[in-house]
This record gives C-alpha cells, sequence and structure tokens, in this order.
C-alpha cells in the first residue's frame, strides 16, 4: 500500500480534469513494431526491512513485499514471452530499495513506463482494485497513457471477480511544483517518473486488509500468479495498439529538437546512446537543454537569449526556459533564434503583437494583425496598433462570440473535431479556445478544417443509430433541422430523428432509405405495413447483419398478384398500374399493393384499365373476334380469359396483329411505274371515302366510348358527335376524316390510352411525344385537339398548304411539307424521301388495313 487519504475528494477532483488529453494516443494508435521493444520497468512495492502491510488469515500472516514480488515476477514472465518487451526489475528478491532509487533506476533504462506492484490496506470491509496515474500536470500525454493503461489493467482485473475502484490521481499536499509551475503528483513513484518525463502508476491489486479478499485473492502463490498474469494481459492490450507516449512526446519539441541533428552534432551523445531514439531524447530533455546543447538548425538558445532583453529579465540564466518559451510563445510570435540580430535592426519593443492579457497568454489562438483584419467590426472602435485594446475585446467578448483571431485556430472547426469538448463545453465557446491554450495545442490537436462534425452522438436510450444516421447528412438534408438546432447539437438532432424522423420516413444515412427498404422486402411489408420506424428499428437489429440491400428501389418488389386462388400476374403489374393512373397513386399510396390488386380486380378489369405492358383490352378485345362474341361488353372477362387460355395459345394481346397480308407498296423509281404503284396507295387529302356511320360502328365493335368526354367537353356526349368532329374539321382542310380517324385508333389504342399521352390532355395522335424527355401537347377541347391533327396530318399531305383555321398544331412548322402525300408514306420506313409520321416499321400500312376495315363496315 501507499497511504492514502480523502477518496471522495479525488473522484471530485477528477470530473475537473478528465477532459485533458484524452485523445492524443487514441489517435495515435498504430501498430508497434516489433523491431523497436517497448521498455519496462517493473517495481515489486517494499522488500528487505519495508515489509509493506501485513495482514492474518485462517491464522497465518501474509506480507505485502513478498507478494509484490510474486506478482511482479509473474507479470515480468508473461510480458517477455510475447517477445515484445525489454523488462528490467527494480529489485528480484527480498531487498530493500528507496523510491529515488526505483524512479532513477527507470531513467537509466529509458523506460516507457514504469510498473509499480503494491496490495492495498484499509479498514476489513474495504475491497477492490485502484490504480494511481499521474495527474494533467507537467506533461498531460503522461496522464493520458497512465489513465489508459489503468483502464485496461483493471479490466483484466476486475474479470476475475476483484471489485473495480478506478484509476485516481492525487496531487502534492504540501505544494510541491514541478519544472514549469505546475502541481506535482502526491506519489514519489508517480512524481519521480514524471520528472524524467515518464509515466509511472501503481498497481493496488486488493486489501489485503479485507480476510475475504485476501482469502481469495492473495492468499497462495498461483493466486498471486493469477494477479500478474491478469496484469500482464492489460498491460500487452494497451500496448497492441498504443505507442509508448516517450515516441509521441517526442513531437512536442520539434521546434527546438531533431534526433538526427542531436546526435550528429554532439559525439559524446552518441557514443553514449548509439541509435536509441528514446535514451537520446531523454538525454537532451533532462541534460541538454539544461546545458544549451543545440538540437535543431532553427533554434538555437545563446542567439535567442542574447537577442530579447524581455527574456533576460524573465529567465535570467535559466536555460531550459527559453527552450519552453520558445515553444509556447516564441515561434508564434515571429521571434529570431537562428541567428544574432544586429543592434541597428532590433525592433525597440519585441512584441508589437500583444498576445497577453491578465497574465495569460492567448498566442495560441490569437495574433492581433489577424484579429483586427478579419473582424471588419472592430476597424471602428480600435487601431489597428492598439494591441491591450484589441487583446482586451478578444478576451472579454470575442471569443464568446466565436470571431476567429488567428489562421491557426479556429473554434467552429475545433468545436466540430472533438466530442469531448463538446460535451464539456456545449455552446460556451470560450471554453473551446481555453481548452486550446491550456490542453490541446500540447496535445497537438486540430483546429482547422473540419467542417463536418466528428464523433457525434449515435446512440440513445441503449440503442446505437449509426447504421441508419449520420449526424452531418441529416442535418444537410433537411434545412428545417438546421434551422431548428443549429450545426452542433448533435444530441438533440438525434432525439429528432429518433423521435419524429423515422415515422416521417426521413432520410439520416445516404446508405439507408427506408422507402428503398420498404419496396425490397415483403416480409418486412407483411409485419410493419405503415409503421416506418419499425423498418428503420428492423434494420439496425437484423438487417444490417443480413446485408439487406436499402438504397435504389424505386419499384415494389414482391408484390402480390394472387387474389381468391387467381394469379393476375399476367394481366397486372402493380408498379405499372400505380404509376399509370394518378388516381390510383393518390388514393392508395406507393405501397398498399394488397388494396391495389383489390382495385384491379373490383373495378380496374371493368374500367378496361391497363396493369401491365403485355395486356391491353382494346388491342386484345379488336384482335379477336371469337372472344367478342363470347364476352360482348364484359371487360373482366377478357381479362380472365387471357390469364386462364389467352396467354397460353399465344395470342397478341399488346398490339395489333402485324399486316403481313397486305401488300407492300414501293418507292416510284421512274414516272411510268410511279403511275402504276402510287395509283394503289391511299391519297390522305381529297374527298371522304368513309362515312361517320361507318367510322361510328367501327369503333364501337372495337371499344366502348370513354366515359370522361361526356363529363368533361360539353361538346362530345358520345361517339357519334366524337366522330362528327373529325368529320367537320377533316373536310374543312380537305383531308380524308377515315384517314385521320384510324390514325387516332392506332395512336390512341381506341380511346384508351397505353402510352405515355393520357386521356385529359386530348392529344389524339401522340403530338410531340417525341422523345420521353419533353411532354407531349395537351390541348384545351375535343375539337382543338383533333384540328391540330388534323393541320398536322394536312402539313405532311400537301406541299403548300393553307389552313382554314388559326393554327393550334405546336409542332406543324416541323413537317417538311407534303413529304408523305400518301397513308404508306406516314412510316418513314416506307416513305421514298425517308421522311415520315413515325419510325416504326409499316406504321403506315397498319392505318391502311384499319381504313379498309372501316371502308368495310355495311
Ligand atoms: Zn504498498
Amino acid at each position: 500500500m501507499e497511504s492514502k487519504i480523502d477518496r471522495k475528494k479525488h473522484l471530485i477532483k477528477m470530473s475537473s480534469f478528465m477532459l485533458s488529453g484524452m485523445l492524443i494516443l487514441t489517435l495515435q494508435a498504430t501498430d508497434v513494431k516489433a523491431a523497436n521493444p517497448v521498455v519496462l520497468v517493473i517495481d515489486p512495492g517494499h522488500g528487505g526491512n519495508d515489509s509493506g502491510a501485513v495482514g492474518t488469515y485462517n491464522g497465518k500472516s501474509y506480507y505485502e513485499k513478498n507478494m509484490t514480488l510474486s506478482i511482479a515476477k509473474e507479470l515480468k514472465t508473461q510480458l517477455e514471452a510475447t517477445g515484445r518487451y525489454r523488462i528490467y526489475m527494480t529489485r528480484e528478491t527480498d531487498t530493500y530499495k528507496s523510491l529515488t532509487y526505483r524512479t532513477d533506476y527507470a531513467r537509466e533504462k529509458n523506460a516507457d513506463a514504469l510498473i509499480s506492484v503494491h496490495i492495498n490496506s484499509a479498514g476489513s470491509s474495504a475491497t477492490g482494485a485502484e490504480v494511481e496515474i499521474p495527474n494533467t500536470s507537467l506533461y498531460p500525454q503522461l496522464h493520458t497513457e497512465g489513465e489508459n493503461i489503468a483502464n485496461s489493467i483493471l479490466k483484466e482485473i476486475s474479470s476475475l471477480g476483484i471489485k473495480k475502484r478506478g484509476a485516481f490521481t492525487r496531487d502534492s499536499a504540501n505544494g510541491t511544483k514541478y519544472s514549469d509551475g505546475s502541481i506535482a503528483d502526491y506519489y514519489a513513484i508517480v512524481r519521480g517518473a514524471k520528472s524524467n518525463a515518464m509515466t509511472g502508476i501503481i498497481i493496488e491489486h486488493a486489501f489485503i486488509s479485507n480476510p475475504t479478499e485476501l482469502g481469495k485473492y492473495l492468499s497462495s502463490e498461483n493466486k498471486l500468479k493469477t494477479l500478474g498474469r491478469a496484469d500482464a494481459k492489460g498491460i500487452n492490450n494497451y500496448y497492441s495498439i498504443h505507442e509508448p507516449v516517450s515516441i509521441v512526446r517526442e513531437s512536442d519539441y520539434a521546434l527546438v529538437y531533431d534526433y538526427n541533428y542531436y546526435i550528429n552534432k554532439y559525439s559524446d551523445i552518441k557514443k553514449a546512446y548509439g541509435t536509441n531514439r528514446n535514451a537520446v531524447f531523454n538525454h537532451f530533455l533532462t541534460y541538454g537543454m539544461n546545458e544549451g546543447r543545440q538540437a535543431i538548425a532553427s533554434f538555437n538558445v545563446s542567439y535567442y537569449k542574447q537577442n530579447y532583453a524581455d527574456l533576460q529579465k524573465a529567465y535570467g540564466n535559466d536555460t531550459k526556459a527559453y527552450f519552453n518559451h520558445y515553444i509556447k510563445y516564441g515561434y508564434n510570435e515571429g521571434r529570431v533564434a537562428d541567428k544574432l540580430i544586429s543592434s541597428n535592426t532590433k525592433p525597440t519593443s519585441p512584441i508589437q503583437n500583444v498576445t497577453t492579457y491578465k497574465g495569460v497568454n492567448y498566442a495560441a489562438v490569437y495574433n492581433q494583425d489577424y484579429y483586427y483584419k478579419n473582424n471588419p467590426s472592430l476597424q471602428s472602435q480600435y487601431k489597428a496598433t492598439d494591441g491591450a485594446g484589441l487583446i482586451k475585446n478578444f478576451v472579454e467578448g470575442g471569443m464568446a462570440k466565436g470571431l476567429r483571431a488567428s489562421a491557426n485556430f479556429d473554434v467552429n472547426s475545433y468545436r466540430l473535431e472533438y466530442p469531448d469538448l463538446r460535451a464539456a463545453y456545449g455552446d460556451n465557446l470560450k471554453s473551446y479556445y481555453m481548452h486550446y491554450i491550456r490542453y490541446g495545442a500540447k496535445e497537438k490537436r486540430k483546429t482547422t478544417g473540419t467542417t463536418q462534425m466528428v464523433g457525434y452522438v449515435t446512440k440513445l436510450d441503449g440503442v446505437d443509430y449509426s447504421s441508419v444516421y449520420d449526424f452531418n447528412y441529416y442535418i444537410n438534408k433537411y434545412s428545417d433541422l438546421k434551422n431548428a438546432y443549429g450545426a452542433y447539437n448533435d444530441q438533440a438532432v438525434l432525439s429528432h430523428f429518433v423521435k419524429y424522423g423515422m415515422n416521417e420516413g426521413r432520410q439520416a444515412k445516404a446508405t439507408f432509405d427506408v422507402n428503398s427498404y420498404r419496396l425490397e422486402y415483403t416480409d418486412l411489408r407483411a409485419a410493419y405495413g405503415d409503421n416506418l420506424k419499425s423498418y428503420y428499428m428492423h434494420y439496425i437489429r437484423y438487417g444490417a447483419k443480413e446485408k439487406r440491400k436499402t438504397t435504389g428501389t424505386t419499384q415494389m418488389v414482391g408484390y402480390v398478384t394472387k387474389l381468391n386462388g387467381i394469379d393476375y400476374s399476367a394481366v397486372y403489374d402493380f408498379n405499372f398500374y400505380i404509376n399509370k393512373y394518378s388516381d390510383l397513386k393518390k388514393a392508395y399510396g406507393t405501397y398498399n399493393d394488397q388494396a391495389v390488386l383489390n382495385h384491379f380486380v373490383k373495378y380496374g378489369m371493368k374500367e378496361s384499365r391497363q396493369a401491365s405492358s403485355q395486356f391491353i383490352l382494346s388491342y386484345y378485345r379488336a384482335n379477336y373476334e371469337d372472344l367478342r362474341k363470347a364476352y360482348g361488353n364484359n371487360n373482366a372477362a377478357y381479362y380472365l380469359h387471357y390469364i386462364k387460355y389467352g396467354k397460353n395459345e399465344g395470342r397478341i394481346a399488346n398490339r395489333l396483329p402485324q399486316p403481313n397480308t397486305i401488300t407492300r407498296p414501293t418507292a416510284p423509281n421512274n414516272s411510268q411505274s410511279s403511275q402504276n404503284t402510287t395509283s394503289q396507295l391511299y391519297e390522305i387529302s381529297g374527298a371522304p371515302k368513309a362515312t361517320e356511320a361507318q367510322m361510328v360502328k367501327y369503333y364501337s365493335s372495337k371499344a366502348n366510348f370513354p366515359t370522361y368526354y361526356s363529363s368533361h367537353d360539353s361538346e362530345v356526349k358520345t361517339i357519334n358527335d366524337f366522330v362528327h368532329v373529325y368529320y367537320q374539321e377533316a373536310t374543312a382542310e380537305g383531308i380524308r376524316p377515315e384517314v385521320a380517324f384510324a390514325q387516332m385508333c392506332n395512336e390512341t389504342g381506341f380511346l384508351t390510352y397505353t402510352g405515355k399521352v393520357k386521356i385529359e390532355q386530348y392529344n389524339f395522335a401522340g403530338l410531340g411525344s417525341i422523345d420521353i424527355s419533353k411532354p407531349s401537347n395537351t390541348f384545351k377541347s375535343v375539337r382543338e385537339g383533333i384540328r391540330a391533327h388534323i393541320q398536322h396530318l394536312k402539313a405532311y399531305a400537301i406541299k403548300n398548304p393553307i389552313l382554314k383555321y388559326p393554327l393550334v398544331d405546336a409542332r406543324y412548322q416541323y413537317v417538311t411539307k407534303g413529304s408523305a402525300q400518301y397513308v404508306e408514306w406516314l412510316g418513314s420506313q416506307e416513305n421514298p424521301n425517308g421522311v415520315g409520321w413515325a419510325t416504326d416499321k409499316d406504321y403506315g400500312n397498319i392505318l391502311r388495313k384499319i381504313i379498309n376495315d372501316i371502308l368495310a363496315v355495311k
């Protein structure tokens, strides 16, 4: 044991400095190179006439000094067995060694850490293991390293069943200070190690004063070896992922120390330490600076001292202090240390950049010139040379406002980068600056360039949402959240996500889209329905492990196609159906496949709605006379026929049959054959050959006139009205009405609108639907739509057309006038000029067949 009191006081103190230096080691985590062994000095507590604490169990006395030696020997054996450590012991027999001897020995060995092994003692009910670690003074990194090693060891000891008390620091009770004026550590082992720039810790394994603990964990050689193995495991776990801090430490002195420069400049050092980098650095730390040795070309302490009277006044002959001043302030202040400044160029006041206010130097976060230039509002209040006023403004107001005062420190970046600081300081911006000045600079924390929050909170009430939630993605995607919570409140934003965001189906991570997830998985839809949050929770708990697909699905996979024993998939595609009819999408949403199928079976088929690219009722009906005879106007019967028989019979349900019985017209090669051939072609212009009655009768044999028009256009109640308008508009322009009407039947699928054009557009000839990127034309009424159709047809049929009515066809100007005089030439593949209304093969010939059918109507 090392005597101790006031445990509670320590616990309270802990929280105040927990923050400093927590991150540096984890950030530096790298594999330890076997070639570079970790050097540890293991110190079995007490020995010789110092027996340490004594305990009794079952009538037998036990001495701490013997127990510590047993534990330490096992610890050494275990660590050496890994081949990665060089281990030294302060004693290997029952001999007395002073505390000073022990820390001097560790320095002599250039250890990375000094590990002191002890057994605790207090009352008989005291229980558990604890580790004494360095406080944050002098080298905060040693505190961090000590704490991390301690926790790693305590984890192993507590796994044996011994209570974990914690890792504790303790400050000197009598005001002892370190060389930089900061409060020293209480325990000699910890303090002595730190004075040699080394981490020292004391492991108090259990209480010898507690008979139960003594009996259970300390009363045999085997039990003590078990503790030694736990120590070894904890220590090795730590060094497996961290480099010893003594290596990291070197970088703190980078402004004044360069290993290669130092070793090459001083042959005595090279001779003494060879290439033992730790030893060389420790020499510099312990002796080199005090002796005024130069360890880097850019810093010569003798020049530095001679150049600056203010420093001479402050530090006198304390050579080491000049090194430290340069690291902390001088370099930032632009002071010269690599040459002597001649007396006539020496500035009268060495400090033009005032960075100190009420005894605190803000140089790490403040540059007077930068502050003045970067914050224009200051320029009306201060002169650029008002150093005292500007630093006062910065300290008393600027920091709280988060004003930037140095190219090297951006408080917003600092805040975004470090979760430990955000947890401690919240919106108190000044604290971030102060932390950097006190600890962050020494820890070499990152101070600029961070624009996304690092280490944001992802856990709430024990659930980790990170697989579906990314704070930065979420806050940047939804401006309402950014307006409400700002850019830093990760806790509140996560709460929003959990409470509302998931229920609202908001996307909070690029790699998880709840809509895609829902569309992709039938099992999830069956289980969760409209409960969106459940989909997120499923992914967190199971989906991620199952590597389920989470993005890119826009069509429902595995939708329902069966109802009452009938599989409708031959005529029904949920995604096709829902996307074709906006009324359905509006009524049922994008996910209710069951309800949409119900609609289709109950209403959709009767209403001759199209639910698949493979089945179009108007074509199926038009193509087969036997079906028309059997089913008449019973629309649903056609769908069911196709499902049960038609598909298997190879019946055509998605187009009109190919006109392979029609003779293919050929292009006229000379005037003679041209005469003969063209006489068989059907001229688009001219007097009508069909009657209105024939067109009405023909249409009615193929389809039912849609009810849409009677409720939207007062002029057109019936197919008779519709044909009449075609007849009027066509004859007015000298175009044959049966040609236009046949084309309408083909383009609209007998007004069922199976393509991109919708019924409400009054577009009867696919006008303007030349490519999918542009919407097709829309007209105000049936008559205007038909007029545009006739005008467009006239443009093809006649070389110098004169229109009777004002132009309503928006694409009229694009037609090469008179380029398709005949119906058959409306297809560009059959047109001798290579142009035409459509590029589909036999387009004109299909129209010609419809015209023939109209003319055949009796
Ligand atoms: Zn002890």
